[in-house]
């Protein structure tokens, strides 16, 4: 038997992290627009709110809920801010590699202290050469003694200025085609954020650019095995970091069709509202469907990873559907606000400038294309 229901706890998660995004996230949204920085104070609200804990295993300090939750909290705070939606997702990627890889050690250390906002993450593979090639990318590594020495330049990281648990992906220097994953710390010799991006949407959530010179990382900041990082790093962006594009999307949606019909309803056009007009029904139903089929593909993947079994192609198929989803409903929702749709003050503005975000984060369209291929083809 197929259910195709959330259980009451999960539908009581749903409307506390409603709760949340609308009076504790939604206030901070002009201060993000405006700046473009990441308010502390949101930070901190995410943090008191457990919205980190979420992924954490009970026994490490976390609430031990899993990935449909995640997607619940993901779909309810990107209904109100898709920025803050993308942090937060990227603080659970950042979490993942110690979930899955990091030694008892490493799990004790850090998992208490990310569950609490203590620290917190994010995962670094991207570089100038490339992210849809991660075996190209140029940061390597060496062992000196029992450390390890890392030099080089990653882009486009997500928290980059504000994690202080960074997972990084290098190459060694003396076998290109030995990866491994290495923990590098805020504050660590030779490790810096440097250039900050100015994104044309998802403005108060943090990207940027890392740079490695001789950073030195003692031999316990190895995730999982020397030699296999490249599992450590794109299981958590393939499952993790694409899992939370697709949160962020389907939120997004659900924005856009709200936004809209409140408009469509509202606006009178020759006596009566424009929610009348065969073309503009058109649009609410096209939105409205691209969403119901977006959040089943969105929470069968979640739950495939809540039962251990493997996602990856799922979420790969979530992704290019729901980020794509996001961006034609966006267009519709401008296009439903005629003029109005162009001013600031209307918050589709800002969705439309969200939803191209979307786009490449977590991998294109293209590559997720790739994916899905590779499963049909076998
Ligand atoms: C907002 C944002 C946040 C991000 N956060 C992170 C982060 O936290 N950590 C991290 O490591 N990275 C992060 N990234 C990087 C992201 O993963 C890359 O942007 C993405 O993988 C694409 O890489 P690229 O930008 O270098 O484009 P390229 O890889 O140079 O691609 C250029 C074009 O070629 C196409 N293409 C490439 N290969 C193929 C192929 N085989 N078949 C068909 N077409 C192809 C692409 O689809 C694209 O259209 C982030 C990016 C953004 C925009």
């Amino acid at each position: 038997m197929i259910d195709f229901s959330f259980t009451d706890e999960q539908e009581m998660f749903r409307k506390a992290s409603r709760e949340f995004a609308e009076t504790r996230v939604a206030p901070f949204i002009p201060e993000m627009e405006k700046t473009g920085k990441v308010p502390p104070g949101l930070v901190q609200a995410l943090a008191d709110a457990e919205m980190l804990a979420i992924t954490i295993p009970e026994e490490y300090g976390g609430l031990g809920l899993g990935y449909v939750a995640r997607m619940i909290a993901l779909e309810e705070i990107s209904r109100i801010s898709v920025a803050t939606g993308m942090m937060l997702q990227v603080f659970a990627l950042g979490i993942d590699p110690f979930v899955r890889f990091g030694s008892k050690e490493q799990k004790e250390f850090y998992l208490p202290k990310l569950a609490r906002g203590e620290r917190l993450a994010t995962v670094a593979v991207t570089e100038p050469t490339g992210g849809s090639d991660p075996t190209g990318l140029r940061t390597t590594y060496f062992k000196n003694g029992t450390d390890y020495i890392l030099t080089g330049r990653k882009c486009f990281i997500t928290n980059a200025h504000i994690a202080d648990t960074v997972t990084i992906l290098a190459k060694d220097e003396n076998d290109p085609k030995a990866f491994s994953a290495f923990i590098a710390e805020k504050g660590a010799e030779g490790f810096s954020a440097t250039h900050e991006e100015h994104k044309v949407g998802m403005r108060g959530c943090n990207t940027g650019e890392l740079s490695l010179e001789k950073c030195k990382v003692p031999a316990t900041a190895l995730l999982g095995q020397e030699g296999k990082g490249l599992r450590v790093s794109m299981s958590a962006i393939g499952d993790v970091g694409r899992g939370g594009m697709v949160g962020c999307a389907i939120g997004l949606q659900t924005a856009c069709l709200e936004a809209s019909v409140k408009f469509a309803n509202e606006r009178i056009l020759y006596g009566k509202p424009i929610s009348a007009l065969q073309t503009i029904q058109n649009k609410l139903a096209d939105m409205k469907i691209d969403l119901e089929a977006g959040r089943l593909l969105a929470y069968r993947a979640a739950a495939l990873h809540d039962k251990g079994e493997r996602s990856s192609n799922e979420f790969a198929v979530a992704k290019y559907f729901t980020t794509e989803a996001a961006q034609r409903a966006a267009k519709m929702a401008v296009d439903i606000h005629g003029g109005y749709g162009c001013m600031e003050e209307y918050a589709v503005s800002r969705f439309i400038r969200d939803a191209f975000v979307l786009g490449p984060s977590a991998g294109t369209s293209d590559i997720m294309k790739v994916i899905v291929a590779r499963w049909v083809i076998g």
